[in-house]
């Protein structure tokens, strides 16, 4: 009985990161989950703990190498459902793991199993450097001492009949296996953790994952187009500025047609769709809305999806007004929206030598050309 058994849980519906829950998403061309599993290759019997909806997809992707058990209403339950599968004549140890960490090294994996040659239960932790606060309303409240203090991760490891025993005591409701553990009096060792074993909770953590792995180069381009009629009025918006005119833009909105056809060229590079799928003209709450809304929209959609908006080049279509002496500061407006430096922005124009609608003074175009990079 010098077995050990890896128990990974991933039964939760977290969605935080966007999209599907977090370990079946894919992080360089596997799913997280699949990922997570392939770490702990080779150290041991796995079990895989899922939903109970993900129990046929389980079985597709990993007959063969893990057990699969289904998961409970909560963490806690969903361990000791796993726990309670294991035969105490073949296990003694076990390591309970986070399925939501694909980026766990070998040398963790190792510190967590040498210490249990000699302790109960160890887990690995980094230390905390940054300086704590405490705050409410956007405002710091005051100074938490750090010293002491550790960032615990996974896997966490325990002598199997110990753990076991501390779940079947405990009344529930535990953040992570240690808190089970020290519930039920376990001295907990903690050995050094890894700063690239990260939990993919939210967007930004698998473009992080990405750089990690060093696949996650991308570069994306974007174009939009977009038109507005002209109506009666004493000024245009565009590009973020106000123009004086003798006349002014017809939409739903501001009408800032510049504003929208570099907001559609972001959601275009993002494979997004347009700005009327993420505020339907067809809301209320949208009509009239300022357009600077829907850029930095798309541009913080690009953020959380792990890009950097590179440079933007938009071209306005129009006779009149004229946007020469404007050009400037609706390039510094556009680059203040989505926080870029201003060398990034370009902001021109055309005329269509009185051809077409533009020509006749009808309306402007907009064409706007974007370029997103990743990491
Ligand atoms: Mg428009």
């Amino acid at each position: 009985m010098s077995g050990t058994a890896i128990i990974i849980v991933a039964a939760g519906r977290g969605t935080r990161a966007g999209g599907e829950p977090k370990q079946w998403r894919m992080l360089s061309g596997q799913s997280v989950l699949a990922r997570t599993v392939a770490a702990f290759r080779g150290a041991g019997r796995i079990i895989v703990v899922l939903h109970p909806d993900d129990m046929a997809r389980g079985i597709a992707e990993f007959a063969g190498r893990a057990t699969l058990v289904a998961g409970g209403e909560t963490r806690f339950e969903s361990v000791k459902n796993a726990l309670e599968t294991i035969d105490a004549n073949e296990i003694s140890q076990v390591l309970i793991h986070d399925g939501a960490r694909p980026m766990v090294s070998a040398a963790v994996i190792a510190r967590v199993t040498a210490a249990l040659e000699t302790a109960t239960a160890a887990a690995p932790a980094l230390g905390v450097t940054d300086a704590l606060w405490t705050g409410a309303d956007a405002k710091v409240t005051g100074l938490q001492p750090r010293d002491g203090l550790f960032r615990a991760q996974t896997p966490q490891g325990f002598r199997f009949p110990a753990i076991l025993d501390a779940h079947r005591a405990h009344p529930g409701g535990a953040a992570d296996d240690v808190e089970v553990a020290l519930a039920a009096g376990l001295d907990v060792a903690i050995v050094e953790g890894d700063e690239e074993n990260i939990k993919l909770t939210w967007p930004g953590d698998f473009a992080r994952a990405e750089r990690m792995l060093g696949t996650g180069m991308d570069i994306r381009t974007g174009n939009g187009y977009d038109v507005h009629a002209f109506t009666d009025g004493d000024h245009v918006m565009l590009c973020g500025v106000r123009v004086p005119h003798a006349k002014a833009l017809l939409g739903h909105s501001d009408a800032d047609v510049g504003m929208h056809a570099l907001t559609d060229a972001i959601y275009g590079a993002l494979a997004e769709g347009d700005i009327g799928r993420h505020f339907p003209p067809s809301d209320p709450q949208w009509k009239g809305a300022a357009s600077h809304i829907f850029l930095a929209h798309a541009a913080e959609m690009a953020r959380d999806n792990g890009y950097r908006i590179t440079n933007a080049d938009v071209t306005l279509v129009c006779e009149r007004p004229k946007i020469g002496p404007h050009a400037h500061e609706m390039a510094s407006e556009l680059a203040r929206i989505i926080g870029v430096g201003r060398d990034r922005i370009s902001v021109k124009a055309t005329t269509s030598e009185r051809l077409g609608f533009t020509g006749r003074e009808e309306g402007i175009a907009a064409l706007a050309t974007v370029t997103l990079m990743k990491p």
